[in-house]
C-alpha cells in the first residue's frame, strides 16, 4: 500500500491512513490529519499562530464538500468572503474572525448562498506546505502564499463573492 496518496479534494500528498474527516469539509483522512497537526502548531506557538487565519480560509476553500449540503455551501462562502476581504480589501487579520461572523450572521436563514462551482484545480499549494515546514518564522509567508493561490484559483467566482460582501456593507 502506498504510504502517501493525493487528497481527492485538494490534491495534497497526504499520509495514506484510515480515519475521520470533517463532517462537511470533505477530504482524505490523511489530509484532515495534516490540517489537525498544522492547527496544533498554530495553537502552540505565536509565530505559527500568525498564519492561522490564512490556514483556516485556504483549507476550507479547497474542501468544498457535497453540492446538496447547506453547511458546506455556507462554509465555502464564508471562507471565500474572508479571502476576498484579506486580499482585495486589505482587511487586517485580527478583524477576520469578526468579519466571518458578520457575513455568516447576515446570510443566515436567507437562502441566498448557492452552490459555487469550484475551479478545476485549487492551485499548486496545499496544507502540505505548512505541514512540512518546521521553521516558525517562515509559516506566515507560507500560509499567505497558499491562501493567495487558493483565492486566485477561484477567480471565476470573484465577482459573486465581491457582490455578496458588498451587500453586507451597504
Ligand atoms: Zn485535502
Amino acid at each position: 500500500m502506498d504510504e502517501y496518496i493525493p487528497c481527492f479534494a485538494c490534491g495534497a500528498i497526504s499520509p495514506n491512513i484510515e480515519g475521520e474527516c470533517h463532517k462537511y469539509m470533505l477530504s482524505s483522512p490523511g489530509c484532515w490529519a495534516m490540517f489537525g497537526e498544522v492547527m496544533a502548531k498554530e495553537y502552540s506557538h505565536p509565530l505559527y499562530w500568525k498564519g492561522h487565519q490564512f490556514t483556516v480560509d485556504a483549507y476550507a476553500a479547497q474542501h468544498v464538500g457535497k453540492k446538496m449540503d447547506k453547511r458546506a455551501i455556507n462554509s465555502v462562502h464564508i471562507h471565500l468572503a474572508a479571502l476576498y476581504a484579506i486580499f482585495e480589501e486589505e482587511l487586517s487579520l485580527e478583524a477576520v474572525p469578526q468579519f466571518r461572523e458578520l457575513f455568516s450572521h447576515f446570510y443566515k436563514g436567507k437562502d441566498l448562498l448557492k452552490w459555487l462551482d469550484p475551479p478545476k484545480t485549487f492551485g499548486p499549494l496545499t496544507i502540505s506546505e505548512p505541514w512540512k515546514n518546521g521553521h516558525p518564522e517562515l509559516h506566515f509567508d507560507i500560509t499567505r502564499r497558499w491562501a493567495r493561490s487558493v483565492w486566485e484559483s477561484w477567480s471565476h467566482q470573484h465577482r459573486t463573492i465581491a457582490d455578496l460582501v458588498q451587500r453586507i456593507r451597504s
